[in-house]
């Protein structure tokens, strides 16, 4: 399996897990141009997507077009039941739901049209309510290839349930959106500081790392081999701090992984230790595909504030 994050943060949210078969989508946050330059730049623009996922229904996580452009490709869309009266308000919903292609899911897992097994992980997050996914592919494939990932973000806390349900994931995407005193000595609005940090807002770049930390700690001897930054915030952040975070916790834990950041400008990938394409991240202006270690500098985001 490959994971991909094709934009991420507060101005649009989308990413594939995809094997040889048909894909999965994670949110669709952007618009359907933006979606298909961003496959195209990974190599990714034919292959068949099977299923879209959906976190929650803030609108850096679902358009209104894309749905649109789902329904026009016939493609299955997953939302949780209470999700529909926030969407039904969207015209791409009412014509997918037309064409019968809506699908509910709940806490228990379920094979998606791919055969990729998913779970949804309930978060907590003042879009109620909104869960993280867990795929798995079903063909068990070799050693030190990726066989799950695991995708959490908007989230104000992760629990033991969010570890329990993260246990021996191969890739973990994970939200780290802003440094805490960043977001303190910022001039946003105190409701919006108050919101960010609070319970049902965002993980900060310390939560997050508390999180890898969690999960390595108490998963098997396999292990991560990569964990993607997700979600940060670009007034509020900066990618070198969560990266350091993320590689700090990754040291208290003892283990060795591969730290990639997701960025809202380009798309990034992971595919394996051994895989073909390892990891890369993708520059939009030069379309050349490269193998990074190091972070992909974001923008200032003068965008929407709220709701993320
Ligand atoms: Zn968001
Ligand atoms: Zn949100």
């Amino acid at each position: 399996m490959r994971f991909s994050v094709l934009a991420s943060g507060s101005r649009g949210n989308a990413a594939l897990v995809r094997s040889d078969g048909p894909a999965l989508l994670i949110d669709l946050g952007v618009s359907p141009r933006l979606l298909e330059s961003r496959r195209g730049e990974l190599g990714a623009s034919g292959h068949p997507i099977a299923a879209a996922l959906l976190t929650h229904t803030h609108s850096d996580h679902v358009d209104d077009a894309a749905l649109r452009w789902l329904g026009q490709q016939s493609i299955v869309f997953y939302c949780h039941e209470a999700h529909r009266s926030k969407l039904s308000r969207l015209t791409g919903f009412q014509e997918l739901d037309a064409k019968g292609l809506v699908r509910h899911y709940d806490q228990r897992p379920w094979l998606a049209p791919n055969g990729m097994q998913v779970e949804a992980i309930p978060l907590s997050h003042d879009d109620h309510p909104t869960f993280g996914f867990r795929i798995e592919a079903r063909n068990r494939q070799a050693v030190r290839k990726v066989r799950s990932v695991g995708y959490v973000a908007d989230t104000g806390i992760w629990t033991e349930q969010t570890v329990e349900a993260l246990l021996d994931v191969d890739v973990l995407g994970v939200e780290f959106n802003h440094d805490v005193g960043l977001q303190q000595n910022s001039t946003r609005p105190a409701f919006l500081i108050g919101r960010v940090l609070g319970r049902r807002g965002h993980l900060s770049n310390d939560q997050g790392g508390e999180l890898i930390e969690a999960v390595v700690e108490r998963s098997g001897r396999r292990g991560l081999q990569a964990v993607v930054l997700l979600h940060l915030s670009q007034d509020c952040n900066h990618p070198e701090l969560a990266r350091s975070a993320a590689v700090a916790a990754l040291r208290r834990a003892g283990h060795r992984a591969k730290v990639l950041v997701a960025t809202q400008d380009a798309p990034l990938e992971y595919g394996g230790v051994s895989g073909q394409a390892g990891s890369r991240a993708v520059r939009s202006g030069a379309r050349t595909a490269r193998v990074v270690s190091q972070v992909v500098a974001g923008r200032v985001d003068h965008g929407r504030l709220f709701p993320e």
